[in-house]
């Protein structure tokens, strides 16, 4: 699908309207639910002229060259690679699609290195656009305490992305304090 860039950014994917005539995303398993000019809780994605955009579209915070190892993925081929992470791809999907196409076109392959939060509709094309993952498994508290999300989620991310779209995972279990601070309120709903 051909991108059309605005000044808003980018028409993003996987959204629908509401009766209450707020939009929902549905990018992710947060689903927010925006009114016009509203952000959701990854903050890059907006309601704008009744459409949600990724407002970040080809604005990389940075570039830098690391060994694959550093991913983690020791057992990846990709020498020559890129690798998508700070922040996850999922809430840029359109560029990170994009570029993992482009990518393609001359001979590199992509990693994505993701928290596996994605919604079941978006999951297919993502994923498929990747030549391999790292998803991140971390303890259930952490996701309901820290992150207002949910462990089964991810798990159905894993085993969805294992069976239906062919793509070996690479899950990597963390330990975070958990006095680490809270995520903000989203304006979203
Ligand atoms: S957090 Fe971002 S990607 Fe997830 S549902 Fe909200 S707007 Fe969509």
């Amino acid at each position: 699908m051909e991108n059309v860039y605005t000044s808003d950014g980018v028409p993003g994917r996987y959204w629908r309207a509401l009766a209450d005539g707020r939009i929902q995303c549905d990018l992710c398993p947060r689903e927010c639910k925006l009114h016009e000019g509203q952000r959701g809780l990854c903050f890059v994605r907006a309601r704008t002229s009744n459409q949600i955009v990724l407002t970040t579209y080809g604005r990389s915070s940075g570039f830098c060259l690391d060994p694959i190892e550093k991913k983690p993925l020791n057992h990846f081929l990709g020498a020559r690679s890129v690798a998508f992470t700070y922040n996850d791809p999922v809430i840029f999907l359109e560029y990170a699609v994009d570029v993992a196409a482009a990518c393609r076109e001359v001979g590199l392959q992509t990693v994505a290195v993701t928290a596996g939060y994605i919604g079941k509709l978006a999951r297919p094309e993502f994923f498929a656009a990747m030549d391999a993952a790292n998803i991140d498994l971390k303890a259930e508290s952490f996701y309901k305490q820290l992150c207002t999300g949910s462990l089964d989620a991810v798990l159905d991310t894993l085993v969805r992305q294992t069976r239906e779209l062919n793509i070996p995972p690479k899950a990597v279990e963390e330990v975070v304090p958990t006095n680490i601070g809270r995520s903000r309120a989203p304006e979203g709903d």
